[in-house]
């Protein structure tokens, strides 16, 4: 079987992180008889020194072509003001590549991990168990607002982004949410501010009518606020969680916490409904460019390599060759091999090769 992924590294530590994932993406390749082709280029702010552009035609073309988008992370002081006519698609790389590739199901799983407790803030016994999905839609809402700008608005500075869904776009990305919940536990809390706007009022009514296809899924609405307070007291109550971009952006950051690092996180970012089979999609951690420790090859590789994983498992169909990853990188938390984010002194490198022997052992 022949697989084309695009490697996209983008900036500060992307393409340090991206090299650890792509050697963990040939070793699992090899053992499951999977011929991988990879296609580098530039994203973002890499992009936009090279070309003007934070993504090239060139790219997009040949994330078309491809069967995955591997990504290291984008962004940077450098880049972060640089103002671009249009929407956000035009002044982000990676948000040029979800719009036009329409990856709209954002999958960001949040676990703990026992040999990294003591690296987060909960108390024994209160996060142990936490294993949360976040689902954050990828290509709507105020993130993406058409109507956006500053202007003078009764002679003071204003800025606006319009939030705006419409119901098809909740529905197929909740339709997404109640598969997944299906998959894994069988719960799914829907978060908004319903209680104070509209485009909430109509993301509630649009995914509680999604939720009447689904009797089998335990079905909650909850106030997002709310849910960040209880996703924080009662992890391991919950089990698939979906939110608007920015919503699902916030809350995924703070189920990082569950894992002792934000280098920790995964996500993939996919263009179907994956309970129907493989699908495209784009897959990179969670967390951003990490200006501040770039270039030292210290940043946490887990990220990408579980992004990695979640490639195999809903881009190549093999969940079988993804699931090798965790235990694998349990055993190398416990033997104490970490990188700084962890409280240890290994490199990114290392960290990766003590993965890489744990999964042949
Ligand atoms: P960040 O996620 O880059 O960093 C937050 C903190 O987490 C930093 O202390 C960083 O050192 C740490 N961290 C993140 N990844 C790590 C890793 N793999 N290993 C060890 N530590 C890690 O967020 P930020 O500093 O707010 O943003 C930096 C840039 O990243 C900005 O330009 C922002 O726009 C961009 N960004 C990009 C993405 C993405 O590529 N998907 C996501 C979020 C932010
Ligand atoms: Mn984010």
């Amino acid at each position: 079987m022949q697989k084309t992924v695009l490697a996209l590294g983008g900036d500060g530590i992307g393409p340090e992180i991206l090299e650890q994932g792509l050697r963990v993406a040939h070793h699992l390749a090899e053992r499951s008889g999977i011929t991988l082709s990879v296609h580098h280029d530039l994203l973002h702010g890499a992009s936009w020194d090279a070309h003007g552009t934070f993504c090239t035609k060139q790219v997009l073309e040949q994330a078309r072509v491809s069967d995955a988008v591997l990504v290291g992370a984008v962004g940077g002081p450098k880049w972060d003001n640089i103002r671009v006519p249009g929407g956000a698609e035009n002044q982000d790389g990676l948000m040029y590549l979800r719009h036009h590739l329409q990856t709209y199901l954002g999958l960001r799983p949040a676990r703990a991990w026992a040999p990294l407790m003591a690296q987060t803030p909960f108390r024994t016994g209160l996060a142990d168990k936490a294993d949360v999905l976040i689902l954050r839609e990828m290509c709507g809402g105020a993130m993406f607002a058409s109507e956006r700008g500053q202007r003078i608005a009764n002679g003071l500075r204003q800025g606006y982004d319009l939030t705006a869904y419409d119901e098809a776009e909740v529905a197929r990305f909740a339709h997404g949410g109640f598969q997944l919940a299906r998959a894994r536990r069988g719960r799914l809390v829907s978060c908004d501010k319903s209680n104070v706007m509209e485009s909430y009022k109509l993301w509630r009514a649009v995914v509680t009518e999604v939720a009447q296809d689904y009797p089998d899924v335990a079905f909650e609405n909850m106030f997002a606020d709310n849910c960040a307070y209880q996703l924080m007291r009662r992890p391991e109550d919950f089990d698939v969680v979906i939110g608007c971009n920015q919503l699902g952006d916030i809350l995924s950051d703070l189920t990082a916490v569950y894992a002792g690092s934000l280098g920790m996180l995964p996500s993939a970012c996919l263009a179907a409904n994956p309970a129907e089979g493989p699908v495209f999609g784009m897959y990179e951690s969670t967390a951003g460019s990490a200006p501040d420790i770039a270039g030292r090859g210290i940043a946490n590789p887990v990220g990408t390599i579980l992004s990695v994983g979640m490639m195999f498992h809903y881009s190549f169909g093999l969940p079988e060759i993804a699931a090798q990853l965790e235990p694998a990188i349990e055993a190398v938390l416990t033997t104490g091999i970490l990188t700084p984010d962890l409280g240890g002194t290994a490199t990114s490198a290392e960290m990766t090769d003590a993965i890489l022997e744990r999964l042949d052992a």
